[in-house]
């Protein structure tokens, strides 16, 4: 057994050690931990400070889960995007494709609660119908692993998934979700990066959220997967408590770039059936996102974004830069709160009136534009081989 697998072993996994290890009362330790469960292990318990601290926030369950019923279990409508089991196929050109249950750590703040950790919803026997899809849509040329976390399959199951995609021809990029460089980075080791990079381009996603979970031990597995040619990309969930605070978001970018992991989505945090006591207003992030552009370097800057409830997909969200026109001017400030003007080119959008029906007009050409472009593309997929 490797060292990751024998820590996963010691987790804090039960309403019991919820009990023993942190005094919660049996019945509510039940509750909590049947509503979604609880897996902190050994590396990750032990970033926690003090009680209540933004690591302890994100791994310990919390009373206020129980109290949020009404609100939806499946926030962005993956389900009704999925064609098979482990198969959401939400934009034209991508999947993202769940090959496990399983992850080192149950985050609090899941958006997938609904399913994660549980291996009757997704599990092993629909990595096969998966691939198959995959194989059968020409117009995918994106896969993204994901689940549950799929550096908890092993090295030869994760490398039976890798080559099958590479083996399909129109597949151009592989991108792994995991959290293990924050959560478990003993998960990564040199013998897996070896089999990954075989299969190259291969990108990963990750997740850190705040400075404390920057350590040795993460530092060394992101440099890893660098070294191997992998580039590694973090997506952080914007979180009351955790890193609602424009210093901390500062201070984690900076460290994410000084281990060669490049900042990528900064999320609003779900609306989501027992992870809503972490949702801030929109306003909060907007101020974050004021504070890191001009304060820092664009290679330190996420692209904040709320992804629509229902299935929309990620809205980008920017402060106000631009403030108006001034005949053919347009007024702008910069980070400093400084105004300047820009002269524009003159051109037919700038014509575009500000009145809601135009604009409505608008938008409609253009979702009809994309509307043509989807069918097309479907037709030609639809083509039988000859
Ligand atoms: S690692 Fe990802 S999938 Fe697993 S519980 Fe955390 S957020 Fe959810």
């Amino acid at each position: 057994m490797e060292l990751w697998q024998e820590m996963l072993r010691a987790s804090v996994d039960s309403g019991k050690d919820l009990v023993d290890r942190f005094g919660f009362e049996p019945e509510l330790a039940e509750k909590l931990n049947t509503l979604f469960h609880t897996r902190i292990n050994p590396y990750y318990l032990s970033l926690i400070r003090y009680p209540g601290d933004p690591i302890w926030l994100q791994c310990i369950p919390d009373a206020k889960e129980l109290e949020e019923d009404g609100f939806p279990e499946d926030p962005l409508a993956e389900d009704a995007h999925s064609p098979v089991p482990s198969i959401t196929h939400r934009y034209p050109d991508r999947v993202l494709f769940l090959t496990t249950s399983q992850c080192s750590m149950y985050c609090r703040f899941c958006t997938r609660k609904r399913k994660v950790g549980d291996s009757g919803k997704i599990s092993m026997k629909y990595i096969q119908s998966g691939l198959d899809y995959i194989a059968a849509h020409s117009e995918i040329r994106d896969v993204i692993l994901s689940g549950g976390d799929p550096l908890m399959l092993t090295d030869t199951m994760l490398e039976k998934i890798v080559s099958g995609l590479r083996q399909i021809p129109h597949i151009e990029i592989i991108r792994l979700g995991t959290k293990m460089p924050c959560v478990l980075p003993q998960r990564v080791t040199q013998k897996m990066v070896d089999m990954l990079k075989k299969y190259h381009p291969i990108y990963v996603n990750t997740h850190f959220n705040h400075p404390w979970e920057i350590t040795p031990e993460a530092k060394r597995a992101c440099e890893m997967l660098a070294n191997a040619g992998i580039p590694v990309g973090n997506q952080a969930v914007l979180m009351k408590g955790v890193n609602d605070d424009p210093d901390v978001m500062l201070e984690l970018m900076r460290k994410l770039l000084a281990i060669r992991v490049r900042p990528y989505y900064l999320y609003q945090a779900d609306i989501t059936k027992g992870a809503n006591h972490f949702r801030t207003p929109v306003s909060v992030g907007l101020e974050i996102m004021d504070k890191l552009r001009g304060h820092t370097s664009g290679l330190a800057i996420p692209a904040y974004v709320i992804d629509a409830p229902g299935g929309g997909g990620k809205i980008p969200i920017l402060p106000q830069y631009v403030l108006g026109r001034n005949g053919n001017n347009i007024i702008m400030r910069n980070y400093k709160y400084e105004i300047y003007e820009y002269p524009d080119v003159e051109d037919e959008e700038k014509k575009v009136s500000a009145d809601p029906q135009q604009i409505e007009k608008k938008y409609l050409r253009k979702r009809k534009s994309v509307q043509r472009k989807k069918t097309y593309k479907k037709e030609m997929v639809e083509v039988p081989a000859q």
